[in-house]
């Protein structure tokens, strides 16, 4: 094996590196992480390539997630966006402020990524809560990660 020049050995350092100062100067994500874990979100919006994941995104889905969660009345079945195709109205479903959270967790770093699912765990409880199993569930999405267990809650309408 030939000895790796710099660039290479560069290359092979792992993906999850500390913060830079930047990321730690930008605000509160959610005023129960820690500074540590919120430098890592802003980096993570900043530079992740994903579709989803834009700086601001895990601040608005977690306000969205909670309020939805400690709202107040009984069980009730989730209302579908009217315009799911649409990148901001998606969000009117709040299965989908769920899946983008986690897709948030999935580009962390490990000690961050913890914090944020466990963050994510006390919610989840209360989502359970909050809404029916849909066995019958149609989507797709769910289909292709049957791990995403609240892309699988009931509808309005039964859909
Ligand atoms: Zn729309």
């Amino acid at each position: 094996m030939p000895r790796r020049r710099p660039g290479a050995l560069r290359a092979a350092l792992p993906a999850h590196r500390p913060a830079p100062a930047w990321a730690r100067d930008l605000g509160p994500v959610d005023d129960r992480l820690s500074a540590g874990t919120t430098a890592a979100i802003h980096f993570a919006e900043h530079t992740s390539r994903h579709v989803d994941i834009a700086p601001g995104v895990t601040a608005r889905m977690l306000a969205r997630y909670r309020a939805f969660v400690r709202a107040p009345g009984g069980r009730a079945a989730l209302e579908p966006s009217s315009c799911p195709a649409c990148p901001g109205c998606r969000y009117d479903d709040i299965a989908e402020c769920r899946d983008t959270l986690e897709e948030v967790v999935a580009v962390l770093p490990p000690a961050a990524a913890g914090e944020l699912r466990r963050l994510l765990d006390r919610l989840d409880a209360r989502f359970r809560r909050r809404t029916f199993p849909d066995p019958l569930s149609w989507s797709s999405r769910w289909r292709a990660d049957p791990r995403r267990w609240w892309l699988r809650r009931l509808y309005e309408g039964g859909g």
